[in-house]
């Protein structure tokens, strides 16, 4: 046969202790410095209605201005269609260079009839997707930029009473194609109560609605599990944002100021502003990089190989409406029914002009034979007349020679055998 024949590697029971050096085990400072130098590069995304306090947010996560002058919050500009605008900055920390693409989009669950908007989100996540995917499939691959949206901020609004039905939706829609982490926006309008009610609330609903969100997981590290959990327990992170740098107690802090106190930003017991931002950024910036491209890319890659759409239904070979395409097929099945009937009694015809052929051939025939029997016994007729013509006249020549006539000799033979 030809299976390949290889030697079974020793299985790997016990680590070996080397002799001497090698240099291995400088593989993580490799590692580090060459993705330092790299740089990391991650994609956020930020959805909900406008005037949530979306771009306040992103700029108090990475204390800096994403939104520029001449690129003011979405808020602040009239949109009657959702758009998805990214807005790209280039952040450094300690030597650490971070390329943020923010992505945003305004005019999300601004209309009367929201139904749909959240086609130019998906349409925007997977053209991400196919470039990575069209990138990858080219015979060279040097360094792929990777610009897939690594996470999807969803921001509710502080309503007190739930998720909207635009809110599930969206998420039914989005959670197996992005990571979703859900955010109570601008918490600092409800009473700490409320804002725990309504976690709960949002969090129910997810369960219910089978919505699969983010999930940050477990840490092997004992302390820094208890560390998380304290965090995770947070989700959905209720947040407050401020571009402002208010005084309190002595100390400027960035928060919200009112007459009753300061809504203080940075502070785990006004909001979860830290726990999210800690978690993104701080300890699983990489993991969501790693679920989407594990799982979210991934499924994409297959679907799309597998000649699906990316709705999941075999991709159309035409760019025609079903409805036309199925128009079509119709017209295209009537016709063909119609040729089979044509074909159908042309054969009929054919069959019965044969019948009467041959019906008409049999009558010829029997026609003839009737006709040869007639003269054959027209013949017989006349032969037997002839012969009867020439008996009269032997019997007449015989009379006449011997004077008796026939008749009278017979009488008399019959007279004496009577007697
Ligand atoms: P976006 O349209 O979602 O990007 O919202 P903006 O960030 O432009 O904010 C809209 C308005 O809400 C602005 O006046 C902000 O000052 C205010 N705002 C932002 N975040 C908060 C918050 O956490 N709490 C409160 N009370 N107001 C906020």
């Amino acid at each position: 046969s030809n299976a390949i024949h290889s030697r079974p590697l020793q299985p790997m029971t016990k680590s070996k202790e080397l002799d001497g050096y090698v240099g291995f085990a400088n593989l993580p400072n490799q590692v580090y410095r060459k993705a330092v130098k790299k740089g990391f590069d991650f994609t956020l995304m930020v959805v909900g209605e406008s005037g949530l306090g979306k771009s306040t947010l992103i700029n108090s996560m990475f204390l800096t201005d994403i939104y520029s002058a001449e690129y003011p919050g979405p808020s602040l500009r009239v949109k009657k269609t959702v758009a998805v605008e990214t807005s790209k900055v280039l952040l450094k920390e300690n030597g650490v260079n971070l390329t943020l693409t923010v992505v945003d989009t305004p005019g999300f669950g601004d209309a009367v009839d929201n139904s749909n908007c959240w086609v130019p989100v998906i349409e925007y996540i997977e053209s991400k997707y196919e470039e990575f995917l069209n990138a990858e499939s080219r015979v060279t691959r040097r360094q792929i930029p990777d610009s897939r949206v690594h996470c999807c901020l969803y921001f509710v609004a502080p309503s007190g009473h739930g998720l909207k039905p635009l809110d599930v939706e969206f998420m039914q829609r989005l959670h197996d194609k992005v990571n979703i982490i859900p955010v109570i926006a601008k918490a600092d309008t409800m009473t700490p109560d409320e804002c725990a009610y309504f976690k709960k609330q949002i969090l129910n609903e997810i369960a219910q609605h089978k919505i699969k969100i983010y999930e940050f997981p477990e840490e092997e590290d004992e302390e820094e599990r208890k560390f998380d959990k304290v965090l995770r327990d947070r989700v959905p992170f209720a947040v407050v944002g401020a571009n402002t740098v208010v005084e309190h107690d002595g100390k400027k802090v960035r928060g919200r100021k009112y007459p009753w106190g300061v809504a203080e930003v940075e502070n785990l017991e006004h909001c979860d502003f830290i726990a999210l931002r800690d978690m993104v950024i701080r300890t699983h910036l990489q993991d969501l990089k790693d679920v989407t491209n594990n799982i979210h890319y991934e499924n994409f890659r297959c679907r799309t190989l597998a000649g699906l759409g990316v709705d999941g239904k075999p991709m159309k070979v035409s760019n025609k409406n079903p409805l036309a395409q199925l128009e079509e097929e119709k017209r295209e099945h009537d016709n063909k029914m119609k040729k089979m009937e044509i074909e159908m009694e042309q054969v009929f015809e054919m069959k019965v002009r044969e019948k009467k052929q041959k019906l008409k051939d049999s009558e010829a025939d029997l026609q003839r034979r009737h006709e040869q029997m007639r003269r054959s016994l027209e013949q017989q007729v006349r032969e037997l007349e002839e012969k009867r013509r020439a008996f009269e006249a032997e019997k007449q020549a015989w009379e006449q020679q011997t004077g008796h006539s026939i008749e009278e000799l017979r009488r008399r033979s019959l007279e004496a055998n009577s007697k």
